[in-house]
């Protein structure tokens, strides 16, 4: 457990949350600032600051967990869609910094848009595949 850390204070039971999955690795619990109702959070218990930095033990842990949240979210019809998304440092939105994974119930017509695409430069292309390549 970190100190100041408020999700760690969730698993510690010093914060109260809905919970609605808890084993011994892994807690999801009900978002306190929804996009829709049902927005859930997936969370490792152990605090890592987030998913790159998490074993890989954790991560299938945790996307077995989000696959179960995500499909009941359409069983219960809370969504009839679902975005499943994860924030990587602060220049990709993160505010928390102890893993979660975001499982939010998405409605045809509920008026929120993923980010644009955008065109790649003449041999833009090629280049960053080629910096991704291992
Ligand atoms: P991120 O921007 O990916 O770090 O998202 C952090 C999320 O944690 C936000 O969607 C917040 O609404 C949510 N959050 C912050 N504090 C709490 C809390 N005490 N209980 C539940 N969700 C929280
Ligand atoms: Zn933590």
């Amino acid at each position: 457990m970190l100190d100041d850390c408020i999700f760690c204070k969730i698993v510690a039971g010093e914060i109260s949350a809905s919970k609605i999955y808890e084993d011994d690795k892994i807690l999801a619990f009900l978002d306190i600032k929804p996009v829709n109702p049902g927005h859930t959070l997936i969370i490792s218990k152990d605090h890592f600051a987030d998913f790159l930095q998490a074993p890989d033990e954790i991560i299938c842990q945790m996307t077995l967990v989000t696959k179960k949240i995500g499909q009941k979210i359409l069983d219960s019809r809370l969504g009839q869609g679902v975005n499943i998304t994860n924030n990587i440092k602060s220049a990709a939105g993160q505010v928390v910094n102890h893993i979660h994974i975001h499982v939010i119930p998405r409605l045809e017509n509920d008026g929120f848009e993923l980010w644009h695409g955008r065109e790649y430069a003449e041999g833009e292309e090629k280049k960053i595949a080629e910096k991704l390549k291992s």
